[in-house]
């Protein structure tokens, strides 16, 4: 992972979000820190509730109340010819003009969900002319044109006569592509993924994700996936988060985390892949125990109650802190540091 400042396109800060309910406060998001570097792929990768989806959604400021990002910096380093500004995302007003330059046109999301995103009264040629219209100075006609061009370049046949569809009207691969056409059209520095496949049939989910990379290489711009398929790690990632309850427990690159993964979570991910070769009656590993109630975290490490190299009396009380092992690579356990590196 480089770290050479002119690579960096955004830097996660220490980001909580936060949930106030009336049952009591659910931390989704309690300490994030990770950069995403230009033209690189960086992989979110967690079981379900692990906060992933609320870190994206905190970039965009687009998280439902009761939440709110209660701490942290989301530096976006927005490049101006040979200059570079940076802006804290987190500091802006989720309604205000700002970030409403910065959302759908440099920085824009799709979802795993294309029907519950896209309008279902409007034909997908509106959605898409109404995001180009919105951020760049150009005709109805020239925003039509723009879309229909957008609409070839996602794989759309005949897209002349497609813009003028309901998403209804469109199979489940292809509302993804609108979706995909709908997020790109603006060119932005940083697509964000979350889950965009899981809704999918395998062979439409490995033409969406080849048709990610490919458009990624034609226009430059950083891809931040969420999933939890490790197989869809190794496929598309330069760079690796494992989260787990709000926590970014490990970061590294691919190749370490898939070869040299440091954190118990992360080896237990790795070995819960299903093998080819595996003998009939075989078991699969599994991680023991279940995700702990949000609105009850466990004291300490909040993995200590599935881990198996939890050390008792320590594990259950200490945080675990932000541990660098060179390289870009961090992970949060306590067996590596100074003080219970012989535990391991
Ligand atoms: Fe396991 Fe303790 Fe490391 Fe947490 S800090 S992952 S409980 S060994």
């Amino acid at each position: 992972m480089a770290n050479q400042d002119q690579d960096i396109l955004l830097e996660v800060k220490g980001l909580k979000t936060y949930f106030f309910l009336d049952e009591g406060t659910v931390k989704a998001v309690d300490g994030v820190d990770f950069e995403i570097r230009r033209q690189q792929t960086l992989c979110i990768v967690g079981e379900s509730g692990c906060g992933k989806s609320v870190t994206a959604r905190s970039i965009l400021q687009i998280v439902d109340p009761p939440g709110r990002i209660v701490e942290g910096e989301i530096l976006y380093h927005r490049r101006n010819g040979n200059t570079t500004e940076v802006l804290n995302l987190a500091a802006m007003d989720p309604r205000g003009q700002e970030i409403r330059a910065v959302r759908g046109k440099e920085i824009s999301m799709i979802f795993q969900e294309p029907m519950t995103s896209l309008s279902p009264v409007h034909t997908i040629g509106n959605q898409i002319m109404e995001a180009i219209l919105l951020h760049m100075p150009v005709s109805k006609n020239e925003a039509r044109d723009t879309a229909i061009d957008m609409l070839r370049r996602v794989g759309i046949p005949k897209p002349e006569s497609r813009i003028n569809d309901y998403p209804f009207q469109l199979s489940g691969g292809m509302r993804q592509r609108a979706m995909i056409a709908m997020a790109l059209v603006c060119r932005p520095s940083l697509l964000i993924a979350d889950e965009p496949t899981t809704a999918l049939d395998v062979t439409t989910q490995a033409q969406i994700l080849d048709l990610m990379l490919e458009l990624q290489e034609e226009m430059g711009m950083a891809i931040m996936l969420i999933t939890h398929d490790l197989g869809v790690v190794a496929e598309m990632a330069d760079d690796v988060v494992v989260m787990y309850l709000g926590h970014a427990v490990e970061r590294g690159d691919v190749d370490s985390i898939f070869h040299d993964p440091k954190h118990p979570y992360t080896r237990a991910l790795l070995r819960s892949i299903p093998k080819v070769g595996l003998k009939a009656r075989e078991r699969l590993d599994s991680i023991r125990g279940m995700v702990p109630d949000p609105y009850h975290r466990p004291a300490g490490c909040p993995f200590h109650t599935r881990c198996d190299e939890a050390i008792p009396g320590v594990c259950d009380r200490i945080v675990p802190p932000r541990i660098p092992l060179g390289d870009g690579r961090e992970v949060r356990c306590l067996l590596y540091t100074e003080e219970y590196a012989g535990e391991r």
